[in-house]
């Protein structure tokens, strides 16, 4: 394979311009590639519509800190203290203290709202080049030769560059293009999210809660002061999935659970149906490579995917720098030889997860709290390790 010419510095399209796209720019750029991002929303700001809290443990802060963009990310998370497991009725089954992980990690582990997170990464990026974003560009694919490859976009031109990373996510048509369409994996439940403003803080900022009930998982975030965030699993209301639905299946729960649900702002709520994809044995092809969900769709059960997509910039930039630009096809399997295993290990748990929180036999769901229970230390001491792992 040739390298671009000596006169000018290798040139990246970046299909997608969320988390996984944004930190793939920052990370070719600063490797001293103009690299581009093509989005196909109208705007950035389309992007940044839906607001919804994100967990990012310190993995998430390393791979930032790589990008040099810890300290904007850092700056809009609140420090994420607790986490605990409650069952419906009230009962602490166990708590985790992730102010250790930060003392193993050097880093913290935050809750950022989704808009924080891309502003945060945004701004990185546009202070290493102030256009470096296209909006309203939707990619259709590529073709490849020796000297370079051209992505094709819908009633725009075709770019030619000397790589190309897809970072567009679950329905990836970069992905589609090397691997064909694949089948999206659902899950048995649904998921309803809202936020809700509270006069007193239901919990200690910084604390998240997990209540396991029979088919019924929620979770409250405090965020601040005044504000908690909520998702919640359920396979017990396919049909109706509304606020209401929300609240009468957790109708005599705990306190402070029907709290929060009936004085959630119903503009707030939001349903969304996940899914993942069965892990791909290899990703890219010549100059071209994925990363972020295109690359490993995954369930948010483990709040590890926009955290395994800037850990694939972090990678991304860790390889570039290691082999250079002169085989920029060699570089980019070494960057997917080192992700590959870390990140489909994290597809299969996250799925795991997922089917044990949607239990809902008794007998499952007795087994599943003592798991809980008993098994914390065990569960905790595995997160701590796979989190510290190096990527
Ligand atoms: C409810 C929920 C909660 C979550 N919570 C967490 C959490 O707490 N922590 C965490 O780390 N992760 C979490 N995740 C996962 C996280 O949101 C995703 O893993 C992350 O968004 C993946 O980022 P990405 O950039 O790879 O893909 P995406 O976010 O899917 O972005 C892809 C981008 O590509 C664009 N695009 C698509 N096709 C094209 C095309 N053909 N041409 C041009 N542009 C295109 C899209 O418009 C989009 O902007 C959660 C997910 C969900 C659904």
């Amino acid at each position: 394979m040739s390298s671009p010419p000596q006169s000018r510095p290798p040139r990246a399209v970046v299909v997608g311009g969320n988390f996984g796209g944004l930190a793939a720019a920052i990370a070719l750029q600063r490797c001293g590639i103009e690299a581009k991002v093509y989005e196909r929303a109208p705007d950035m700001g389309v992007l940044q519509g839906a607001k919804g809290a994100m967990h990012q443990y310190p993995n998430s802060a390393k791979a930032c800190r790589v990008l040099g963009a810890a300290d904007r990310v850092l700056d809009r998370g609140v420090v994420w203290h607790h986490w605990e497991s409650w069952t419906a009725s009230g009962k602490m089954l166990g708590r985790w203290n992730l102010d250790e992980l930060e003392r193993m990690m050097g880093e913290p582990t935050i809750m950022i709202d989704r808009r924080d997170l891309h502003q945060a990464l945004l701004e990185t990026l546009s202070e290493l080049d102030p256009d470096a974003v296209r909006t309203g560009m939707r990619c259709v694919g590529f073709e490849q030769d020796a000297e370079g490859v051209t992505a094709r976009f819908e009633g725009a031109e075709d770019v030619r560059a000397d790589m190309l990373v897809g970072a567009d996510g679950l329905k990836s048509a970069i992905r589609a293009q090397i691997h064909g369409p694949g089948e999206l994996r659902p899950t048995s439940g649904v998921n309803i999210r809202g936020d809700t403003t509270l006069g007193e803080p239901a919990m200690p900022v910084g604390t998240s809660r997990i209540y396991w009930g029979r088919g019924v998982q929620l979770g409250l975030n405090q965020i601040t002061e005044g504000r908690v965030a909520w998702f919640l699993r359920t396979v017990r209301a396919k049909q109706q999935t509304d606020l209401a639905a929300a609240a009468s299946l957790v109708r005599g729960w705990a306190a402070p659970v029907e709290q929060v649900l009936d004085e959630t702002e119903p503009e707030s709520v939001a349903t969304f149906e996940l899914f993942d994809r069965a892990p791909l044995t290899s990703w890219g092809e010549g100059r071209v490579t994925l990363l972020g969900d295109a690359a490993h769709a995954m369930l948010n059960t483990l709040s590890q995917g926009a955290a395994m997509a800037l850990e694939d910039a972090a990678v991304l930039k860790l390889s570039l720098d290691e082999h250079g630009c002169s085989d920029l096809p060699a570089s980019l399997r070494a960057y997917e030889q080192r992700r590959l295993p870390r990140t489909t290990s994290f597809v299969n748990r996250s799925r795991a997860m997922g089917n044990i929180s949607l239990l809902d036999n008794p007998v499952g769901c007795w087994l599943r709290d003592r798991f809980v229970s008993w098994g914390n230390n065990l569960v905790w001491s595995r997160t701590k390790k796979a989190a510290a792992e190096s990527f």
